[in-house]
């Protein structure tokens, strides 16, 4: 089975005698938990059946002009693509997480902006293996284990603390980062911008603020080295992405150096693949305006009033917006399709019970380094976010 707890995707999570073999913790608690807290098909506070559920939500996103269709990213890419066809079909706005998570990092590869590789090659052939501002020991725990620092990989078969250089830029001392010893770096880092400039000081010979020559020195000795960026990075940036794709540009003039995004939902590089594949824009976008843009973030539409209908799609926005974007959730009308019970389905006018992608439907998702996975699930549920969605846009 394809464990789809986390962006990794694992596929080696195996069952005997009712035990799941190989998940971590995450994995167990998502495969193990997934009959638990399943939420209900209801309209306006009453429960009713899965068709009643779907006619109510088509009559409202059939009443209003300014929809938002958000989430998506634990959806299969079959279901995403059935929902871009929806938001089209309604020229509506259509987001996922990625618009506050890691969607720059995923455009610059689509756009080919910056080197990628996939994990089996790292596993493989990496030796500097660089963390960015995240910590996979929560995000992505077996990250470390199954793809990355321990595992011998077939040029790089002498073991972690001979054959690998564990870089981790943090700005605390994370889990990760107190794995940093022997053939390792620690960086605690205040300003991403100007550890940047340390890094292009650093290949010039010159003296900078802080000490990264020693890296690139490891860096120059191996023919595969990457780096891992996650949210810290993301934010540390301020917008200015262009800087570390300078960075890795300039390292690649004398070493290879691979950039792959770290820690984000099971399928969200789906969404953003799937969505550029269909209008070369990978979320915050408008069919009605036709482009992508800030302000078509789900977060600031719902600030600025901007929509009075939002299908909310595996996700929970009440518990996890500030309070300032929430709050205005009250005020507008709320479908909300989910495998469980979240505190936005409670106030939503339609709340509709779709399966686990992955254990309940097969499908395919897109792992972090954009690799496709078939999904093979040990359960079967008919109403999945497919069946829901189609049933949707026919009705439109
Ligand atoms: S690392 Fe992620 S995909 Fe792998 S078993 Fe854990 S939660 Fe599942």
């Amino acid at each position: 089975m394809i464990c789809t707890g986390c962006s990794c995707l694992c596929d080696d999570i195996e069952f005997e005698n009712g035990k799941i073999l190989n998940a971590c913790e995450k994995g167990f608690r998502h495969i193990s938990g997934y009959k638990e807290r399943r939420a209900k098909n209801i309209v306006n506070g009453k429960e009713v059946d899965v068709d009643t559920a779907i006619d109510k939500a088509l009559e409202i996103l059939k009443s209003t002009k300014k929809a938002v269709i958000y989430g998506l990213d634990t959806s299969t890419v079959e279901a995403q693509r059935i929902a871009i066809k929806i938001s089209e079909k309604l020229n509506c706005y259509i987001d996922d997480n990625s618009s506050f998570c890691l969607g720059e990092f995923v455009e610059a590869i689509l756009k080919k902006e910056v080197p990628t590789s996939t994990l089996e090659e790292v596993r493989d052939k990496a030796y500097v293996i660089l963390y960015w501002g995240t910590n996979p020991y929560h995000s992505l725990p077996r990250h470390m284990s199954k793809f990355t620092y321990y595992p011998r990989g077939s040029k790089r078969n002498r073991g972690y603390d001979e054959d690998r250089f564990l870089v981790v830029i943090d700005v605390r001392k994370s889990e990760v980062a107190k794995l940093a010893k022997k053939n390792a770096r620690f960086i605690k880092v205040e300003n991403d911008i100007e550890l940047i400039e340390s890094f292009l000081k650093a290949i010039e010979g010159k003296a900078s603020k802080y000490d990264v020559a020693g890296i690139l020195r490891e860096m120059k000795r191996a023919d595969f080295n990457v780096i891992f960026g996650g949210l810290g990075l993301k934010y540390g940036l301020k917008g200015n992405y262009s800087y570390l794709y300078n960075l890795i540009k300039k390292i690649n003039e004398f070493t290879p150096l691979f950039f792959i995004p770290a820690g984000f939902h099971s399928n969200m590089r789906g969404f953003n693949e799937t969505l550029f594949e269909e209008v070369r824009a990978i979320n915050k976008f408008s069919f009605l305006e036709k482009k992508s843009s800030p302000s078509f973030a789900f977060s600031e539409l719902v600030k600025n009033e901007n929509v009075d209908v939002a299908m909310i799609v595996g996700t929970d926005p009440l518990s996890s917006l500030p309070y300032e974007v929430s709050r205005k959730l009250l005020d507008m009308k709320k479908i909300v399709i989910d495998p469980r019970e979240t505190i936005t389905a409670k106030i939503a006018e339609v709340s509709i019970c779709s399966a686990f992608s992955g254990i309940e439907t097969e499908g395919e998702m897109v792992r972090s380094d954009g690799i496709r996975v078939k999904l093979s699930p040990i359960d079967k549920s008919e109403i999945d976010d497919v069946y829901i969605f189609k049933k949707i846009l026919e009705g439109l």
